[in-house]
């Protein structure tokens, strides 16, 4: 396994195809916590109260108040960082041709991504319980919890709860792109949540080469290509700047 950045942008520019896989670890220099590990969202919450669809089909006011908690002190205010940043600008390069994120934070937008497939959905749109019908996230009265559809249903986030499945189009997309791609860059992820943790390991399988960034040792470091240890904004700016000598 190797940890040059420089020999990491080499096999980046070289690929025909490359993606990234994103996770939450992406958007915690944009003040959005993460899930796991210190100062993690499941240090305060317990997930399967708060994350799971029967929990939230059970009690979706009691959900929807985390919810909105973590909007008002995160999400709301969230900004791209240097990371998401630097995916985008790879795209425009055309070093990069989709970032495959399990975040819900729509940072990769903000940043200028084009292709961007949420594995997890997103908190930008929301949908009725009963009726499906499509409620876009500013026009949601947050008064009284649960918020309600005309029709008196629940109104709930476009996010995948744990207990449901990953939406069709982006499963399947996703796993189009792990097979097909010549490199994967896995950015913040602990590499735990299945399937989006299978994606390196399929692209692997197909002959790519897996790099890694993370401050941290995952499930994936062992069969990684490159490990880059270190905050996500520092090293995807440093490996955009590497690029500049191998395009
Ligand atoms: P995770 O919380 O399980 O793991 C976060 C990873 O990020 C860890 O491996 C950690 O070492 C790493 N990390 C921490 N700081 C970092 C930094 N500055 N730079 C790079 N890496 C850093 O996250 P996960 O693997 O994405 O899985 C958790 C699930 O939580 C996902 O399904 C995601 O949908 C959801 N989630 C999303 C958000 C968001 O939208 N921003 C936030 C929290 C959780
Ligand atoms: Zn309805």
């Amino acid at each position: 396994m190797q940890t040059s950045i420089d020999a990491a942008a080499r096999v980046l520019a070289r690929a025909n195809m490359a993606v990234a896989l994103t996770g939450a670890g992406i958007s915690v220099e944009s003040g959005i916590p993460p899930f796991r590990g210190k100062g993690g969202l499941w240090e305060r919450f317990d997930p399967m109260t708060y994350a799971h669809i029967d929990a939230f089909r059970r009690h979706p006011e009691k959900v929807w108040t985390v919810l909105l908690k973590v909007l008002s002190d995160t999400l709301g205010k969230a900004r791209p960082n240097a990371a998401h940043r630097g995916l985008a600008e790879m795209e425009r390069r055309g070093c990069l041709q989709a970032v495959i994120t399990q975040n819900v934070d729509g940072l990769h937008q903000d940043a200028g991504s084009r292709e961007v497939i949420e594995f997890h959905g997103s908190m930008a749109s929301h949908h009725c319980m009963d009726c499906h019908q499509a409620a876009p996230s500013a026009t949601i009265d947050l008064a009284d919890l649960p918020p309600r559809c005309d029709c008196g249903g629940v109104l709930r986030p476009d996010i995948v709860f744990f207990g449901e499945a990953i939406p069709t189009a982006a499963l399947q997309r996703s796993a189009q792109f792990a097979r097909m791609c010549d490199a994967i860059l896995v950015v913040g992820t602990s590499a735990t949540v299945e399937p989006a943790a299978t994606l390196p390991r399929i692209a692997k399988q197909h002959g790519a080469s897996v790099i890694e960034v993370n401050p941290e040792p995952t499930y994936l470091t062992t069969l990684s290509d490159f490990s880059l240890m270190g905050a996500a904004g520092a090293i995807v700016s440093r490996l955009v700047t590497a690029l500049d000598a191998h395009l």
